[in-house]
């Protein structure tokens, strides 16, 4: 037993040296602390993720296969969040948001991609 300081409230108590909190409260407040800060960045993401995603399905439904890589930008499309990637026959990538997927072409310009319609195809990549 050591005199520790509590790691939430700052108050000085004895305990084993592997003790943080003062009292269950404390440690309650703390775990609560780190989960919150957790959820917040996971709704960032979710919230990024289903702006892709719904970027993407925009344009599935009005027909639109081919759009430039300009205009999703520009819509807010970010290009680093993705649920999955898979590379097809070819070895080209393609990334999904959930269940709207892209493929990147040399001329800036994205392929607009149903994750449905490669299921097939890429059986053994898919989870
Ligand atoms: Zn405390």
């Amino acid at each position: 037993m050591i005199t520790k300081k509590c790691l939430v409230c700052k108050t000085k108590f004895i305990g084993r040296s592997d003790k943080k909190y003062c009292s269950d409260q404390c440690r309650n407040v703390y775990n609560n602390r780190i989960n919150a800060a957790l959820s917040k960045d996971i709704r960032k993401t979710n919230r990024i993720l289903r702006v892709n995603r719904d970027i993407l399905n925009k344009y599935h439904l009005i027909g639109m296969e081919q759009v430039s890589l300009f205009s999703l930008i520009s819509e807010g499309f970010i290009l680093t969040y993705f649920t999955n990637m898979y590379k097809d026959s070819e070895g080209k990538e393609i990334y999904f948001c959930y269940d709207m997927g892209y493929q990147l072409s040399d001329n800036e310009t994205v392929q607009v991609l149903e994750k449905k319609k490669f299921e097939k195809n890429l059986m053994g990549q898919l989870p």
